[in-house]
């Protein structure tokens, strides 16, 4: 029984790669194409992971949901949403298929500089095609399999089956060779080591890029010839984007990737919306489980096409979007999100009762500060609120008298506000400097006992 089960599930899997490599990567992309494909994955994903996976088994019979009552992606809203914390809490057997060997996949950590972390894990296959996605991404953002790449990042640790990634092959054949370096070495390091590899493209958490700019000063590292700058992970303000756009003299793309979906959107080439990868995953904006109106901010929950060894079906990542149109204006054929506005977890309590999340605070802030470079609002205490600023100089008196007045307001008058003006931020130990965070615990905490 469980062989057969197991057999009737591996066609199932073959089948599904059958189709998305033909409408993926051999037909021409139309809206329409891509519809009807996301529909018949949604229904694949959830019949297999209803019969195969234990915790989507409980969690659908639990809601009296049945795999044929989701026949796509406008059904997709009756499957209750999973939250990191929940599967954090399960054994691996609880939600990887059956008939997979947990141990044999390749694993990966899903980020989270606090709490727990939980593993994601796919097969060589999975991890090969949502990697080909990415590469596909960036093909279309310019650029050429055959130049060097440099990523700022923290170094990766040698993973079980690392041997069997399939990012190893490519480079040996010398396309998308990205080279690492260690984000959270001194900016003169980096510098010599990106002068040393002279490569096309560079990646990197906007803080790291834009304390190496700062180093180098505008044009300083012009002569590299870089020809484009991704960015993602973190805040980037206008300030930080300039810096670094004229230190490399090479223009910003902002990009939107997780360990647990791998690319998630990217910056259309054309306009300011970011351009959601579709045919990877589907991804909603949600305030109160229902869909956003454009230009509202809301929680990411999505849900990945491609991935059946461990399925994430209605997955809340943790992460807030402002809700984009349903088709970039530039013409494209996808839906968008119009950028990503930080981390549930960051939100502030305040005594007046009221739960906030800093970037309602930071975001007029910065449209009427051009002179904060970078910052960082952390909640120390419920009524004390600290803001750290890199300024790009000294700002007049009437400017910090206004932000100190914008604060207040929003805060309420039993919390304590502090601004420091200071000349630096300390990255954090995974190479990331939020911009803002709580030290009181939040509704979207983590339970305490996980938090270091
Ligand atoms: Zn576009």
């Amino acid at each position: 029984m469980a062989l057969a089960r197991g057999r009737a599930s591996l066609t199932n899997v073959t089948r599904a790669g059958l189709d998305t490599l033909t409408t993926l990567f051999l037909c021409p992309r139309t809206h329409k194409r891509v519809a009807a494909f996301r529909d018949r994955r949604v229904r694949d994903l959830v019949t297999h992971a209803c019969r195969n996976v234990p915790y989507y088994g409980r969690l659908f019979s639990a809601h009296g949901l049945r795999p044929e009552d989701v026949n796509g992606v406008r059904d997709l809203w009756k499957v209750p949403v999973t939250t990191r914390r929940t599967l954090q809490g399960l054994r691996p057997e609880e939600i990887v298929a059956r008939g997979t060997d947990p141990g044999a996949l390749i694993a990966a950590q899903s980020s989270g500089s606090t709490g727990r972390r939980l593993t994601i894990r796919r097969t060589w296959a999975e991890e090969r095609l949502l990697r080909a996605l990415r590469n596909r991404v960036g093909r279309r953002r310019g650029r050429r399999p055959w130049e060097r790449g440099a990523r700022l990042e923290i170094p990766e640790r040698l993973r079980p089956h690392d041997a069997r990634r399939p990012g190893i092959f490519l480079p040996k054949l010398g396309l998308y060779d990205d080279r690492s370096i260690d984000c959270l070495a001194e900016p003169a390091y980096i510098i010599e080591r990106l002068r040393a590899l002279r490569p096309s493209v560079i990646g990197g958490f906007p803080p790291v890029l834009f304390r190496v700019a700062r180093h180098a000063g505008d044009g300083g590292l012009a002569d590299l010839g870089v020809r484009a700058i991704v960015v993602g992970g973190e805040v980037l303000t206008p300030a930080m984007r300039r810096r670094i756009s004229a230190a490399f003299n090479a223009p910003i793309h902002e990009n939107y990737g997780s360990i647990e979906f791998v690319q998630m959107a990217w910056q259309c080439p054309v306009g300011e919306q970011m351009h959601l990868c579709d045919d990877t995953m589907v991804l909603e904006v949600l305030g109160n489980s229902q869909p956003v109106a454009e230009g509202e901010v809301g929680e990411v929950v999505a849900t990945a096409l491609h991935s059946y060894a461990m399925p994430l079906i209605r997955y809340q990542i943790g992460d807030l979007a402002t809700q984009g149109a349903p088709r970039c204006p530039c013409g494209a054929p996808v839906a968008t999100i119009r950028g990503v506005r930080g981390r549930m977890l960051d939100y502030f309590p305040l005594p007046d009762g009221r739960v906030v999340h800093p970037y309602e605070l930071t975001m007029p802030m910065m449209a009427a500060h051009a002179w904060i470079e970078q910052y960082q609002l952390t909640q120390e205490l419920v009524d004390r609120v600290v803001l750290r600023i890199v300024p790009s100089g000294p700002p007049p008196a009437e400017a910090m008298a206004h932000l100190r007045r914008q604060y207040a307001e929003s805060l309420g008058a039993e919390v304590a506000f502090e601004v420091h003006l200071v000349e630096d931020l300390n990255l954090d130990a995974n190479g990331k400097c939020r911009v803002s965070r709580s030290l009181v615990r939040s509704p979207y905490d983590e339970p305490a006992a996980e938090i270091p």
